[in-house]
C-alpha cells in the first residue's frame, strides 16, 4: 500500500539549508488517501506498513551480518515519552537478536566521568557485521548538560573556556568521532523523535492516571519539561552542527507511535539496502571442502 522508498529522503535533515525545528511537523500527513478515515483504520495500516518493513529489515540484517563488513548504528535522542524505548522494540523485533546490541546510557557513572567525554561510549560501537542501538547517546553531552550547564560544575574536567566554543568544541569532538566511525565501516543513523509538547503532556496525563503505567513516570520528567524551550533550542543547534554527510540526522513526526515506527523501519532497511552488501563469494577451494564434506557425511 505504502512504499518504503524515499521515505529516508522525506526525513533526512537537509544540509543545504539551514536547518529550524519549526520546518518540521510533530504529526505526518503521508497517509493521505488514509487521513480522513478513523483512527483505527490508520493504526492498522500503519501496522501494515510497519510489518512490510520488518520482512524487509530482516532480510538485509541477515545479509549484514553474513557478509560482515560494515555496522551500523542508530540513535535515538527525543525528549521524554517520545517512544524511544518502543520504537526500538517494534523496529528490531524480526531480527536475529544475535545480531543486535543495545545500549541505553543514563547519567555517567563516577569512573566513566574519569575519562573524556566519549569514552563510555565507544566501547559500545557496534562490532561489524551488527546493528548498534544507542538508546540516547554521546549527544546527551551537548543536550541535557547544555541545558543544565552546572552539570559541567560538578565533573572532574580541565578549567578553561566555557559558552559557546566550549560546546563548539564538543559538536567538533563529536563530528570527527563519526567521521573515523564512517571511514571504519559504520553507517551511522540519527533519530530525533520529534513529539509535541502538547502531545508529551497527553502521554504524561496517560501514565498518571492509569496505575498499570505509574511505574513509567518519572518525577524529573516534569520537571525537564519546564526547560522545553531550551532543549529544542539546544536540539537546533546540536542538529545543525552534526548533521554531516557521513552521519545524517532524520527527524520523525512521533505524535503518532504507529506511525514513527514505520517511518524508522523504512529508513533502516532502505540504508542497509544501499550498502548493496553481498553473502561472501565461496572460493573454489572451499567449494572442494563442502563436497568432501558432504561426501564423508553420506559415507559415515
Ligand atoms: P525511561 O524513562 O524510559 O526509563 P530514560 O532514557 O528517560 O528512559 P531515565 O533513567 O529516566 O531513562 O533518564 C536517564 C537520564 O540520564 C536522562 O535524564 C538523561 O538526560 C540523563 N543522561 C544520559 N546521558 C547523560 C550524560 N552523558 N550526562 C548527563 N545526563 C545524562
Ligand atoms: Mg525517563
Amino acid at each position: 500500500m505504502y512504499s518504503a522508498s524515499k521515505i529516508s529522503e522525506q526525513f533526512r535533515v537537509s544540509r543545504d539549508k539551514k536547518f529550524a525545528l519549526s520546518q518540521f511537523l510533530t504529526s505526518w500527513n503521508g497517509y493521505q488517501a488514509l487521513e480522513s478515515s478513523s483512527n483505527k483504520k490508520l493504526k492498522k495500516a500503519s501496522k501494515k506498513f510497519l510489518k512490510q518493513n520488518l520482512k524487509q529489515l530482516k532480510a538485509a540484517q541477515e545479509l549484514l551480518w553474513a557478509s560482515n563488513r560494515q555496522s551500523l548504528l542508530l540513535i535515538f535522542q527525543a525528549m521524554d515519552a517520545a517512544g524511544k524505548d518502543s520504537t526500538i522494540k517494534h523496529v528490531m523485533s524480526g531480527v536475529n537478536p544475535q545480531g543486535v546490541s543495545v545500549h541505553s546510557f543514563k547519567q555517567p557513572s563516577s569512573e566513566e566521568l574519569e575519562h573524556n567525554f566519549l569514552w563510555r561510549y565507544w566501547a559500545r560501537v557496534p562490532s561489524r557485521g551488527k546493528i548498534g542501538i544507542f538508546n540516547r547517546s554521546y549527544y546527551e553531552e551537548v543536550l541535557v548538560v547544555k541545558v543544565h550547564p552546572e552539570i559541567l560544575d560538578s565533573r572532574p574536567i580541565p578549567y578553561g573556556l566555557r559558552g559557546d566554543e566550549f560546546w563548539d568544541a564538543r559538536y567538533e569532538d563529536i563530528n570527527a568521532m563519526e567521521r573515523h566511525l564512517c571511514r571504519s565501516g559504520t553507517v551511522i543513523l540519527k533519530f530525533f523523535l520529534n513529539v509535541s509538547k502538547e502531545e508529551q503532556k497527553r502521554r504524561f496525563m496517560e501514565r498518571l492516571n492509569n496505575p498499570e503505567k505509574h511505574w513509567k513516570f518519572s518525577e524529573s520528567d516534569v520537571k525537564e519539561r519546564q526547560h522545553w524551550d531550551q532543549y529544542m533550542s539546544a536540539f537546533e543547534d546540536a542538529i545543525s552542527a552534526t548533521n554531516t554527510e557521513w552521519a545524517p540526522w532524520y527527524v520523525i513526526p512521533a505524535d503518532d507511535k504507529w506511525k514513527m515506527r514505520g517511518i524508522v523501519s523504512a529508513i533502516v532497511t532502505e540504508e542497509i539496502q544501499k550498502l548493496n552488501l553481498e553473502y561472501p563469494e565461496v572460493s573454489e577451494a572451499q567449494r572442494e571442502v563442502l563436497t568432501q564434506a558432504k561426501e564423508d557425511l553420506q559415507n559415515e
